[in-house]
């Protein structure tokens, strides 16, 4: 067992294994003397003349990236260069702000505006302190150059800026965990598509020592400090597994299968990985992440900003999105009722218990779509208990106006707990429902959970579904044989009613598994991005 395992936000899927360099937060200083200390229309200048050095700096650095790196990095030598920014910083020195106060008190006024922009605007927002303190160093002639380890190494650091963030070598950093920020950061996008693994917002990571051994999977968004014998190479075998993968996807990934291999997203940003891992469409839009961490829920104008990025990414394919499917362990304030029984509180349950959550994201959807008209749009709704409940999620789309009409949306449910598999129940919701798609993470879960003759110590949760690539079931147990015959329940029932089905829990990137669907019958199989290639690679070489 591992010291300690600590959790955040994975990016990406990849796994890291080494020893850590913790990288303080920089300790700036303002160099003083002389007029330094003197506010007004000297200092002000000064202060702008800094500003543009720091802005062509930052488009030189662009300069040398591609991709993504490189428009976040224009983007924000561009927010220099706001002259709303100057305006700001001219006040602050007008009130006799000394140069340091009136640097951070500018771009702190100013990121609050982003923020209260909302999106991406919001996202922006961030990374405004970072670049006051740079702005400082060159205003104080102070500049501290971020030394690197130039060995392998996993870095640890409170915060990730894109500035740290693009001097960051591939080749030797294995790995990054931040103690704040989000998986949508620009810092971790950036490090997603030079194919870095990242967990960030892990509480407590700047306590892991300088030197630590660390396992880090970004799959699971788990750290284990000081992993035993047995994590490290049951972990080493996936990253040598993710490496060889890499390598055949060439070869084998662009062999047509007779199945749609689709991407599971979290959020717009793993559009352009999913995109380049040759994904046909989204088979599961996750659309949490946008819920979470807010007191209020997301503007419908929000929402359909972020609906709007991925399908743009998606022209000519099918975005499958699943409405929102908060869980029991993180409540949002916004939602105020559960609603009732075994499911209260999580995904159609809680959505149908309120009302206007599901009014704005099924307009938002809508809404976006209508931007993009030649993405096919697919709606879902998560953890859907009967044919009562999927009907009444039917009535609630077509009274919101997305049932017929000159473009009509296909809507569907996810089966995904053992109450609709019932015979008279999934027969009635496959003839009502334009398609359904099987959540086999929570299925295994609740399955197994009402299973008796399990022990509860036998039962892996939904967090160890999560984070495994396969069923860690034998192959020859009978719990598995269970969960295998369910499933093939689905797929024929659904082929008998003329209906498509998926798979997208985490059993479909499991090429052992994704086998027996397709000779069952499965249309689609969705799953993370970084793990199509491979996922191809294996149904090329076994079908
Ligand atoms: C599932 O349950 O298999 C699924 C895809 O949904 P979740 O996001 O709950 O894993
Ligand atoms: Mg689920």
């Amino acid at each position: 067992m591992a010291e300690r395992v600590l959790v955040g936000a994975g990016v990406g899927a990849g796994v890291a294994i080494g020893t850590t360099f913790y990288l303080p937060a920089a300790a700036y200083r303002l160099a003083r003397g002389g007029n330094m200390q003197d506010p007004g229309r000297i200092m002000f200048s000064a202060a702008r003349a800094a500003i543009a050095e720091v802005a062509s700096d930052l488009e030189a650095e662009a300069l040398e990236l591609d991709g993504d790196a490189q428009s976040i990095i224009f983007a924000l030598a561009g927010i220099l260069c706001d002259p709303e920014l100057a305006s700001v910083l001219k006040d602050f020195f007008a009130e006799g702000a000394r140069p340091e106060q009136a640097i951070r008190g500018a771009f702190a006024q100013f990121s609050r505006k982003l923020t209260a922009l909302g999106g991406y605007f919001a996202e922006r927002a961030a990374d405004l302190d970072d670049l006051a303190e740079r702005v400082i160093r060159q205003l104080g002639g102070v500049l501290e150059s971020v030394q690197l380890p130039e060995h392998p190494y996993i870095l640890i650091t409170e915060n990730l800026s894109p500035l740290i963030a693009s001097k960051i070598d591939p080749a030797v950093c294995r790995g990054v965990i931040t103690a704040i920020g989000g998986a949508t950061s620009h810092a971790a996008i950036m490090l997603k598509s030079a194919r870095v693994p990242v967990v960030a917002g892990v509480y407590d990571a700047t306590s892991i020592a300088n030197g630590t051994r660390v396992v880090l999977d970004a799959s699971s968004g788990q750290v284990f400090v000081n992993p035993d014998a047995h994590e490290i190479e049951r972990y080493s075998l996936v990253a040598e597994a993710n490496t060889s993968a890499i390598q055949i996807i060439s070869e084998q990934a662009l062999k047509p299968l007779p199945v749609q291999v689709m991407a599971n997203l979290g959020s717009s940003t793993e559009s352009a990985s999913a995109v380049a891992a040759g994904a046909e469409g989204v088979g599961l839009l996750r659309t949490e992440l946008l819920f979470l961490g807010s007191e209020s829920a997301p503007s419908l104008q929000d929402q359909m900003f972020e609906y709007s990025k991925i399908l743009s990414r998606f022209s000519g394919q099918k975005v499958v999105a699943r409405l929102l499917d908060v869980d029991f362990d993180k409540p949002l304030p916004f939602m105020r009722n559960t609603g009732e029984g075994k499911y209260s509180g999580r995904g159609l349950t809680a959505l149908l218990a309120n009302p206007e959550v599901l009014e704005a994201q099924l307009r938002a959807l809508w809404q976006a779509q209508g931007y993009y008209p030649r993405t096919e749009l697919w709606i879902m709704a998560p953890m859907v208990t009967s044919a009562a409940q999927a009907r009444a999620f039917l009535d609630f789309a077509a009274a919101v106006g997305l049932v017929g009409g000159v473009r009509p949306i296909k809507l569907g449910v996810m089966i995904e707990v053992p109450e609709v598999l019932v015979e008279g129940e999934l027969t009635l919701i496959l003839r009502m429902c334009d398609f359904v798609s099987i959540g086999t993470n929570d299925l295994t879960h609740y399955i197994l959970q009402d299973y008796q003759p399990l022990a509860n110590d036998a039962k892996p949760s939904k967090g160890e579904l999560h984070s495994r690539r396969t069923l860690s079931l034998d192959v020859d147990s009978p719990y598995e044989a269970l969960i295998y015959s369910q499933v093939r329940r689905v797929i024929e029932a659904a082929k008998l009613e003329g209906k498509p089905a998926g798979v997208c829990g985490e059993m479909a990137s499991d090429a052992r598994a994704a086998t027996q669907f397709i000779k069952w019958g499965v249309d689609s199989l969705s799953v993370a991005p970084a793990l199509i290639g491979q996922l191809r690679a294996a149904l090329a070489s076994s079908l």
